[in-house]
């Protein structure tokens, strides 16, 4: 390819509203170009990239057994009715009405359309197990569309529907996955990990996700040092040290004035903050509940998610004084006339320390189950570096990810919601056993860009850069070797090397930064004075390492360092 032929605009700056280093190279490098806010064209070169992604990811679904179809983005209404997720979506699905006043969605996903339609072409047994897949355009109406890729309002999506007759065959078509969705990753060059997450709105009982790891992951993950343990923090669980065998003290109210904060009581009563029961109150469908957690440790919001419903809210101080008459920095569940939710932890603990929900006091000797009753126990923690891994003797450590690929086990919701039925061995009609599986084909692109850049560009993992090789011929048209450079082109492309040469006339300055943006594995740059002693410079861009290649066998060594690499 001929770089004067590319449509292909470089920029030195990325606008300011590019925060994280993806977006700003991916728009530096003309790779993509911003049409509105979350919506972005993928221009030629980006376009290469989201070529090679796209084969790697059919090659693997493909060759586990799943199908590619396509399904369209345009969606109605009464599907998402069926399941319940019309209203459950909310603001983020993008809903349009036709000029028959027929209300549609452009689709966030295709549970509900895939299902439907399987559930019309297959009746029997004898027809299941099934996978069906499509890449395709997906739409999410973000409230704050950012980080280009990574959070688009239009993205391209990978999703696979698995269709089974029972719980194993559904373990046997996710586990299916679960290692097409490792192949995939490896092949595109990614360090990652899959971990165990938390199924939120796909309903279902059992979740993984396959991060890129990268500091500037917008989630957390924790993983064991010793074993295969790795989930979201969202969901993630720790050992939980034993509790030490004490004899339960008397109740005391004692006097702590003006101390508040878990530190300050904690430093005030000469007491490990570990042994404080924080209260929080929050806000739920159903009045007002507390929570409580060791002075030391977060409440997890995803798990509070789960056990408050819909939108918990903690409330305010001045809401929690006027409502319960509790003054702020003082809460404690001795007496308290709300829900009581305990993190399990907290229902272990022998002689804690609570707020006495009266100004400047707090209760110690406090042991729950005696001195006030607890409603509801539940793991509300979130884990932290450095805790017992749940499964092992080992540490866990936390480190940033960024969500590219999940797999939901689904069950029956969408079947049974959308009558996607068969016919038994037996006779009976059942409903089919399901699972959904994604991949973000576009934020696998900026994740890989996340994890692979420096202060000069992209550094592209060779199976997904959008050539192979550039080659920067830095001399005038018409010059012997602009005419070699040419030629090695020629060969290079016969030969079934994806080449691209900077024909510009520009300076070997712009022609090396540029060369660096795009990020390109191999440059072959071609100046007069190594031509007078018949070589030209070979240059890895990930290692920046340079050796000198002798003009005559140019082609052949390219060619033998693409397949050692590869
Ligand atoms: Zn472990």
């Amino acid at each position: 390819m001929l770089r004067t032929r590319l449509l292909l605009q470089t920029e030195r700056e990325a606008p300011a509203e590019a925060e994280i280093v993806s977006h700003r190279l991916l728009l530096r490098a003309g790779m993509i170009r911003k049409v509105a806010a979350g919506v972005y064209t993928f221009m030629p070169l980006g376009m290469r990239v989201l070529d090679k992604v796209m084969a790697i990811v059919r090659r693997e679904m493909d060759a586990a057994g799943a199908q590619e179809m396509l399904m369209p983005a345009l969606q109605p209404a009464d599907l998402w009715q069926r399941s319940g997720r019309w209203d459950q979506y909310g603001k983020e699905m993008m809903r349009l009405t036709d000029r028959h006043d027929r209300e549609f969605a452009l689709g966030p996903t295709h549970e509900e359309l895939v299902t439907s339609l399987v559930g019309a072409q297959v009746s029997s047994y004898r027809q299941l197990p099934l996978n069906v897949y499509q890449i395709q355009g997906k739409f999410r109406d973000e409230i704050r569309p950012r980080f280009g890729l990574m959070r688009a309002r239009e993205f391209f999506m990978k999703d696979a529907y698995s269709f089974d007759i029972d719980e194993e065959g559904l373990a046997k078509s996710y586990d299916a996955m679960y290692e097409a969705y490792s192949k995939i990753f490896t092949a595109c060059g990614l360090d990652f990990r899959p971990v165990q997450a938390s199924t939120g709105m796909m309903g279902g009982a059992s979740s993984h996700e396959f991060h890129v790891l990268a500091d500037t992951g917008e989630e957390e993950i924790a993983f064991c040092d010793t074993c295969d343990y790795a989930a979201n923090t969202e969901v993630a669980t720790y050992s939980r040290p034993q509790a030490e065998n004490e004899e339960a003290l008397g109740l005391e109210e004692v006097s702590t004035p003006g101390k508040q904060k878990v530190e300050e009581v904690s430093a005030f009563l000469g007491v490990d903050p570990g042994r404080l029961i924080k209260t929080l109150i929050y806000q739920t469908e159903d009045g007002p509940k507390a929570v409580l957690v060791p002075g030391n440790r977060e409440a997890n919001a995803e798990k509070l998610l789960s056990v408050l419903g819909e939108g918990p809210t903690l409330m305010d101080p001045e809401d929690i004084e006027k409502q319960t008459g509790i003054p702020f920095g003082f809460a404690g569940p001795i007496g308290l006339k709300i829900p009581v939710i305990a993190d399990s932890a907290v229902a272990e603990m022998v002689n804690a320390v609570t707020g006495a929900n009266k100004n400047d006091y707090h209760y110690t000797g406090v042991n729950p189950g005696r001195d006030f009753k607890v409603d509801e126990t539940v793991d509300l923690q979130t884990v932290k570096e450095g805790d017992r891994c749940p499964e092992c003797e080992g540490t866990i450590s936390i480190r940033r990810g960024i969500e590219t690929g999940h797999l939901f086990k689904l069950g029956t919701k969408y079947s049974e919601a959308l009558g996607a039925t068969f016919n038994s061995e037996s006779g009976q009609i059942k409903p089919m056993i399901m699972g959904s599986y994604g991949i973000g084909v576009g934020r696998m692109i900026a994740a890989a860009v996340e994890q692979y850049n420096d202060d000069r560009g992209i550094l592209w993992p060779a199976s997904i850069a959008p050539f192979q090789v550039t080659i920067l011929p830095l001399v005038k048209e018409g010059d012997d070797l602009w005419v070699t450079a040419h030629e090695l082109h020629d060969t290079l492309e016969e030969r079934g090397v994806e080449v691209l040469i900077d024909d510009r006339k520009e300076s070997a300055g712009i022609k090396f930064a540029d060369a660096d943006l795009i990020g390109v594995p191999v440059q072959v740059i071609m100046g007069k004075k190594a031509a007078e002693n018949g070589e030209a410079e070979l240059k890895v861009r990930s290692t920046g390492e340079r050796m000198n290649v002798s003009l005559s066998s140019l082609a052949d060594d390219i060619i033998r360092m693409l397949d050692e690499s590869s």
